[in-house]
């Protein structure tokens, strides 16, 4: 049995303060649930104060992105050992708006996936097919697409500490959820090309979870599906209430 994870996608948005009162109160209601995994992605300048706060907590630190390389002449980049540095556990990797807006290609989100397996940090690794593409019947070519080049030359005993989240472009910020047969339909299509390509075990334990327009309603409907193993959610984790009843869905 998986545990699901619930994972809070905070974007720009949050000061320190913001941060460290949000998290402080995550804290004082979640110190003891070990039903779900956690996770928080503020923003970069509120990683190391939320690190603090989280300590000797079960809920875990996760950063929105990484640079590939470990150091060096890359100005404004973050690296894989600086958010070890201050107890990183997890990052986001290849969110679609990294894709569209900053122009990253599955072969830098492949980087990014290998040097944080490297250094022992946990990829939340996003995908998800564009409108036009679900309008063209490209949906499962988008994922494979993506898939075999993410995780390309990433040794099997690997993927399993990978987290996949299905995000179709279409439904995220845009109040548009997919219904839970079409993400479990994806989601099933994401298992089988991982049982396929790295074993039996690895696809039944990988876990994968959906994104889009997560919320405390359309929650519980999404994860009764078999192959949906948590949320990653944008918009409705900046509140603490409603991402409090995401997580007690
Ligand atoms: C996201 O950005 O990862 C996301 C899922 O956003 P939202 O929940 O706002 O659609």
């Amino acid at each position: 049995m998986i545990t699901p994870l619930i994972a809070a996608n905070w974007k720009m948005n949050k000061t320190v303060g913001e941060s460290v009162r949000f998290a402080q109160q995550l804290v004082a209601e979640f110190a003891e649930f070990t039903e779900r995994e956690i996770v928080i992605a503020p923003p970069f300048t509120a990683l190391y104060p939320v690190a603090q706060v989280l300590q000797e907590s079960p809920i875990h630190l996760s950063a929105q992105n990484v640079h590939w390389n470990e150091k060096g002449a890359y100005t404004g980049e973050i690296s894989p050992g600086m958010l070890v540095d201050i107890g990183c556990e997890y990052v986001i990797i290849g969110h679609s708006e990294r894709r569209t807006l900053f122009g990253e290609k599955d072969d830098d989100i492949n980087r990014k996936i290998s040097t944080a397996l490297t250094f022992d940090v946990t990829p939340i690794f996003c995908i998800g097919e564009t409108l036009d593409e679900r309008i063209a019947h490209k949906t499962f070519d988008t994922a494979n697409r993506q898939i075999k080049e993410g995780l390309n030359n990433i040794p099997s005993d690997d993927i399993k500490r990978i987290v996949i989240a299905y995000e179709p472009v279409w439904a995220i910020g845009t109040g548009k959820t997919a219904t839970a047969e079409q993400a479990e339909e994806v989601h099933r299509y994401i298992r089988e090309l991982i049982v396929d390509s790295f074993g039996e075990d690895t696809g039944k334990n990988v876990r994968i979870i959906y994104g889009g327009s997560v919320n405390g309603d359309n929650i519980g409907g999404l994860m009764t599906q078999p192959d949906i193993n948590g949320a990653l959610v944008g918009g409705a984790s900046l509140d603490v209430e409603s991402f409090r009843n995401i997580i007690k869905y």
